[in-house]
């Protein structure tokens, strides 16, 4: 027996362990039965080149719980330890400015074990005692016995253990007795142990019999030795990536797609990426690629190894060349992980574009579920775009789906306006804007659909990249004036009309909250609709940014939403409106209009008369009779408008224009709306 002072020149370990590294406990188990894997695996090694000459036998490492005792023991069949191994690799921590590294890094305990390669004694963040009972694969070693109660103090003994390999027992101390709790080592070997490639065995299985659940003779394996991807792609079919999918997500819907990533050179990784059906909340979906070291599990924040688009992936990343314990800032600053994350990237579009090459169809199929995906790398990531540019749709309002060459062709020359600007056009919900689409169709124009998450931002950044062209809702302007291809023809309204049939309208818009209206006027076709709602593109685009940005875009995210109404002045009944509220008013308006005419004529008169003058110069009555003809002038214009006010109310059809016109635009709600309907019964 032996007694000594484990090799540490920081005074006590220990206490480090324990305290500093508490966030990450439960990875002791990884590491441990990481290091069963590993004996395992040497012994293996040494027979496959023949110096281990006896019986390989069962391999299997078997993790188990002794709730009476307080233990818990991972046990191998690997090649064991002599006593000078424990002595140079058990009792020998290579310690250096360890203080200042504690320091630096005590909240990362995965650093920390990495740089001290402290595998082992991370088992001393969950007991309070450790035993080792070890057997050499070498002829002649005799068994050994190492104990240490986590102080600097071991004991190392010989002691006999029929059976080659090693136990390794946890006396569990009083804080983490969660770690003998059946459910809590099959979780966390689940997760570490999952895809190691030397079966864990934990307990047996068991079976309901007789009303009772009873463990069977066969052994729980917790593990799949061989996952898919550490095979090669040409032995895999379709049904075993679906598979393994679902082994990674029990309780996902089929992915869409894989890619199998095989790379030797200039460093190693292997992994599946699966495109998953995106739901609703982008959010949701992040962080389901594991990524491991030689099929140990590290960790499932990928962030730093790929690019942000692809977190939206599914699948795993394994490779040696990322070391298993580093933190996260290293990863960040690593010049293989950069090379990792540029060269899953061209793969990733290399892949797309070989699907949409060989394949059209199934690309056009799957287009809707993967163009999150696309779309978010075209925007982060330039040289993602010069790849998809070639494979990206825009799909129209039939279901068309075109590339952007093909859409150029195909509104090209049919689009473009007088300035020469092509103008694309598009909804963003086919319902709600049918008949503006409808217009648009009706002149030969084509509609795309852009109803995506992130196409607000989709269409300022093909309007930047893409030459004299604009992106337009079909429902921001008459179309007639979307696409203006000449000299529209002009409203021929004096301003006396003008101004009777702004009243008219105005006073009848039924109050919509945080929406303003302003009355304008269009000389269309008389075909066209006699009114209707327009939003300004630009006001919207701010407004939709606004609402994905905040900052300074908050600003025109508090502004009301502003509306054109506007009145198509070549409409019949537009035409009718106009005489019939000039015979219904004229008479009673006229002399207001002459009276306004002559204090014009005398206010503009002493204007004349003022000109270049300085303001002392001007008489001080003079001053007073030009605020007094304001005055007036104000007033009678108060007067003509309440005429025509008076004369909107007492007119069903204004309101039912106004009406349907909000209704087209899914903009008639509530009280206003059975207003509405009540007048429509009325009229019938
Ligand atoms: P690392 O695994 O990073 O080298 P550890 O502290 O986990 O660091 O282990 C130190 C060494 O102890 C290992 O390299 C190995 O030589 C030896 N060792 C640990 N566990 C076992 C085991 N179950 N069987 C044989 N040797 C082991």
């Amino acid at each position: 027996m032996s007694k000594g002072n484990i090799g540490v020149t920081s005074d006590n370990i220990f206490p480090v362990i324990k305290k500093f590294l508490y966030s990450d406990h439960e990875i002791f188990l990884r590491e441990l039965v990481s290091n069963a894997i590993d004996a395992t695996q040497k012994l293996k090694t040494l027979a496959s080149v023949s110096e281990f000459k006896g019986e390989l036998g069962d391999l299997t490492v078997r993790v188990s719980i002794n709730k009476k005792k307080g233990t818990l023991t991972i046990s191998d069949r690997g090649i064991g330890m002599t006593a000078e191994e424990i002595e140079k690799y058990i009792n020998q921590i290579a310690f250096s400015g360890a203080e200042e590294f504690l320091e630096k890094y005590k909240n990362d305990a995965q650093a920390i074990i990495g740089h001290f390669g402290l595998g082992f004694y991370s088992s001393f963040m969950v007991s309070k005692k450790v035993e080792i009972f070890t057997q050499s694969y070498t002829d002649g070693s005799t068994a050994q016995h190492w104990s240490c109660k986590g102080d600097p103090e071991y004991i190392l003994d010989d002691t006999i253990k029929s059976d080659r390999g090693t136990d390794i027992v946890l006396h569990i101390d009083d804080e983490n007795k969660d770690f003998l709790e059946e459910s809590k080592i099959q979780e966390l070997l689940t997760k570490y142990c999952k895809f190691l490639p030397i079966e864990i065995a934990f307990g047996k299985k068991k079976e309901w019999k007789d009303g009772k659940n009873v463990e069977t003779d066969e052994d729980n394996i917790i593990n799949n030795t061989n996952p898919a991807w550490t095979r090669k792609p040409a032995d895999l079919t379709d049904e075993d990536y679906a598979a393994f999918y679902r082994e990674l997500n029990p309780m996902g819907e089929d992915p869409l797609f894989h890619i199998h990533l095989n790379v030797d050179y200039p460093f190693n990784l292997t992994g599946i990426l699966y495109f998953p059906k995106i739901k609703n909340n982008i959010d949701m979906q992040r962080n389901k690629i594991q990524l491991f070291c030689n099929q140990v599990y590290v960790t499932d924040h990928v962030e730093n190894i790929v690019p942000e688009y692809l977190t939206l992936l599914h699948g795993v990343i394994d490779s040696p060349d990322i070391p298993l314990n580093v933190s996260r800032s290293y990863l960040q600053s690593d010049a293989n992980v950069k090379k990792i994350s540029s060269h899953i990237t061209k793969k990733v579009a290399d892949r797309l574009a070989d699907i949409f090459k060989a394949d059209r169809r199934q690309f056009e199929e799957k287009w809707d579920n993967l163009k999150i995906f696309i779309q978010y790398g075209m925007l982060s990531d330039e040289k993602f775009y010069e790849r998809a540019e070639k494979f990206a749709f825009l799909k129209n309002v039939d279901g068309k789906y075109f590339t952007f060459d093909e859409y150029k062709s195909l509104v090209g020359e049919n689009q473009k306006d007088k300035n020469g600007d092509v103008i694309y056009l598009y909804a963003n919900n086919s319902d709600e804007q049918y008949s503006y689409i409808q217009h648009a169709q009706d002149k030969g124009y084509d509609v795309l659909i852009m109803d995506g998450q992130l196409d607000v931002h989709v269409v300022s950044q093909l309007e930047q990249k893409f030459q004299k062209t604009r992106f337009v809702r079909v429902d921001s302007d008459v179309i007639e004036k979307i696409i203006q291809k000449d000299d529209t023809a002009k409203v021929t309204l004096t301003d006396d009309q003008r101004d009777a049939l702004v009243t008219v309208f105005d006073s009848q818009i039924p109050k919509v909250e945080k929406t303003n209206f302003i009355v304008t006027f269009e000389h269309l076709s008389p075909a066209a609709n006699p009114v209707f709602v327009t939003q300004n593109e630009f006001m919207r685009r701010m407004k939709e940014m606004s609402a994905t940005q905040g900052g300074m875009m908050s600003f025109y995210g508090e502004m009301p939403d502003s509306y054109n109404l506007v009145v198509n002045t070549a409409h019949p009944m537009i035409e009718k409106l106009l005489t019939d509220e000039e015979s219904a008013c004229g008479a009673e308006v006229s002399p207001f209009t002459n009276e306004l005419a002559q204090a014009k004529a005398k206010h503009d008169k002493l204007k004349d008369g003022h000109k270049g003058k300085k303001d002392e110069e001007i008489p001080n009555l003079e001053k007073d009779e030009l605020i007094e003809l304001n005055k007036q002038m104000v007033e009678l214009g108060e007067k003509k408008k309440s005429v025509y006010k008076t004369y909107a109310t007492g007119n069903k059809q204004v309101r039912q224009l106004i009406d349907l016109a909000l209704l087209a635009n899914n903009m008639l709600k509530g009280e206003a709306l059975a207003n509405f309907v009540k007048r429509s019964v009325e009229l019938m």
